[in-house]
């Protein structure tokens, strides 16, 4: 699993131990995309088993064009909801050049990754949500990432009112490591919705010189004060965020610099 070093966007790569590799969502840029790909990927290598975009925003999608454009992808999930965006255009248009198999998910379905991996989706459900400030943003593909010990929760973009529902809808949602909603801006990560993620480990992905004129530093304030455990070693990454297990089934994260710890040990 590697949070991948894209700046001010989303992306996130899964390989599990029998060799699927997943893709969730490409960030706002197609070099930083694929070069962040090539540190994780052997070079040789130039397929995927499954793109997901959670939803069409440009800072989820663009490096996707240049994904479809590179690699042999295998299969392709999102959440139906059509976009005006010239970008998302663009992957449609690839999707039906390459003759990629494109599923519409919504919660319940369930993707056995091999190994025992598991991919939930818990949001949107069969109705999409309407009428919010962010509908975009709010129909976001979540995904809980079941895998042994260890479970991570991707929240793309959603805000208050999508994590109302997910509350609302009785689905697990305690993970071990959560990918925090919309760059860990404001109108997200409700208190109640962090308590019942409850995780161990927050990954915000924000540009260190983002356009929204915050500083990471504000950012991990907030998202510090509502995650009150395992959460005071606040750490600045630059560059991928990885996880791994080791023989001994314990899981573990590293990035590029050091930095590192165990999210849970083996059963
Ligand atoms: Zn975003």
């Amino acid at each position: 699993m590697a949070f991948l070093d894209v700046g001010q966007g989303d992306a996130a790569l899964v390989t599990t131990p029998h060799g699927q590799q997943v893709l969730v969502d490409g960030g706002p840029s197609p070099s930083a995309l694929t070069s962040a790909l090539g540190q994780q990927m052997p070079f040789w290598d130039r397929s995927l088993d499954l793109v997901v975009m959670t939803h069409p925003d440009a800072d989820h999608i663009t490096g996707l064009v240049e994904v479809l454009d590179r690699y042999r992808v295998d299969g392709w999930l999102d959440n139906g909801r059509p976009d005006a965006d010239a970008v998302y255009d663009q992957c449609m248009a690839r999707l039906e050049e390459g003759a990629v198999t494109r599923q519409v998910v919504r919660a319940g379905d369930r993707l056995e990754l091999g190994s025992g991996i598991v991919l939930e989706v818990l949001h949107p459900g069969s109705e999409l949500v309407a009428a919010t400030d962010a509908d975009a943003n709010n129909n976001s593909l979540v995904l809980r990432l079941a895998w042994g010990q260890a479970s991570f929760l991707f929240t793309a973009d959603i805000e208050a009112e999508a994590e109302h529902l997910l509350l609302a809808s009785g689905q697990p949602l305690p993970s071990g490591v959560l990918k925090v909603a919309h760059h860990g801006s404001a109108g997200s990560s409700s208190a109640e919705f962090l308590a019942a993620v409850d995780p161990a480990y927050a990954v915000i992905s924000v540009g260190a010189d983002n356009r929204f004129g915050v500083g990471e530093d504000t950012y991990r304030k907030q998202i510090n004060v509502r995650v009150d455990h395992n959460f005071s070693d606040a750490h600045r990454l630059h560059g991928s965020w990885s996880w791994e297990r080791d023989d001994a089934d314990n899981n573990f994260f590293q990035t590029p610099d050091g930095y590192g710890g165990i999210i849970s040990g083996s059963p």
